[in-house]
């Protein structure tokens, strides 16, 4: 039985449905997360990944994606690319067609372009109204993004089946970042280590919400050798947040939450302060799990 794993209430809840569906027709846990995300990045009431998501302060959107399988440690990332979705399938498709693990910014948009993905107005009527509020100075600091002008939205998905009884990890991400951002600026989301990271030995981790400091604190990759060293993945995610908490004062300025995924199916999820919502798949079942930020425990 598969497991699948997305985060955030709304999106998560549109990726983990349209992964499994994808899951039961192919058995191919890449093509399962990649339909998941391409499924949110296309959809544009989700504000923070894809087609009308919360753009840079120069009201340019700039996606990062990324992919990783956990058999031999393959990845393929994109970041700072305009104008074309779904970057997760061009992540993809950086990970299985060549020989690097990221490309970044007008290259990757030429990349994309080069393998048949067309340019496109990513801007959408809805995105188009916010920017003129931001360049009125109409938005308080706060907002950030998201459908409920909260802050995280990015969609970061872990995956676990077992072919032939051995298990096998893809973790991927999607999103615009966050939004009114300097041009160029790039997250923790499509960094390997970082916003992802998948081992087949241990399992896979992922992260979201304030970028900056979840890669500083190499987040997955530290929640992903946690587990390694014996740690249910609930255990590994509160280890690694609470480090956070110690070494980085910012880290409770946004959300930071990590997400965990054991090769035998154990998951977990923490986060630095505010609340978080998990969506989890494992075969017929679907349940959604709420976890609050450890900076009040
Ligand atoms: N981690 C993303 C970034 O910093 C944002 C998010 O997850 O909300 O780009």
């Amino acid at each position: 039985m598969a497991t699948i794993l997305a985060t955030w209430e709304a999106p998560g809840k549109t990726a983990v449905a349209r992964a499994w569906e994808n899951y039961v027709e192919t058995l191919n846990l890449r093509n399962a997360l990649e339909a998941g995300l391409e499924a949110c990045e296309l959809d544009p009431t989700f504000l923070a990944i894809g087609l009308g998501s919360l753009p840079n302060s120069d009201g340019e959107i700039e996606l990062d994606a990324a992919m990783m399988d956990g058999a031999d440690l393959s990845c393929g990332a994109v970041c700072a690319v305009r104008g074309i979705v779904p970057v997760i399938s061009v992540a993809r498709r950086v990970m299985e067609d060549t020989r690097h693990n990221m490309l970044a910014g007008d290259a990757a948009r030429r990349f994309a372009i080069e393998n048949g993905f067309g340019p496109r107005n990513l801007i959408t009527e809805e995105i188009a109204r916010r920017i003129e509020d931001w360049r009125a100075g109409n938005v308080p600091e706060a907002y950030v993004h998201s459908t409920s002008d909260d802050h995280g939205d990015t969609v970061t998905m872990l995956g676990l089946h077992a072919p032939d009884g051995k298990p096998n990890c893809v973790a991927a991400s999607s999103t615009s970042g966050w939004a009114w951002k300097m041009p160029g600026r790039v997250g923790d989301s499509p960094i390997v280590g970082a916003g992802i990271y998948a081992d087949d030995e241990v399992g896979c981790a992922g992260a979201t919400g304030l970028g900056e400091e979840l890669w500083k604190a190499c987040a997955s990759f530290r929640a992903t050798e946690a587990m390694r060293r014996g740690r249910t993945a609930q255990e590994a995610c509160e280890e690694t947040v609470r480090q956070m908490l110690r070494r980085q004062p910012h880290s409770t300025d946004m959300p930071c939450v990590v997400l965990a995924l054991r090769n035998d199916g154990d998951f977990g999820a923490a986060l630095t302060t505010g609340e978080f919502e998990l969506w989890v798949r494992k075969g017929e079942t679907e349940t959604m799990h709420r976890y609050t930020g450890l900076d009040r425990t």
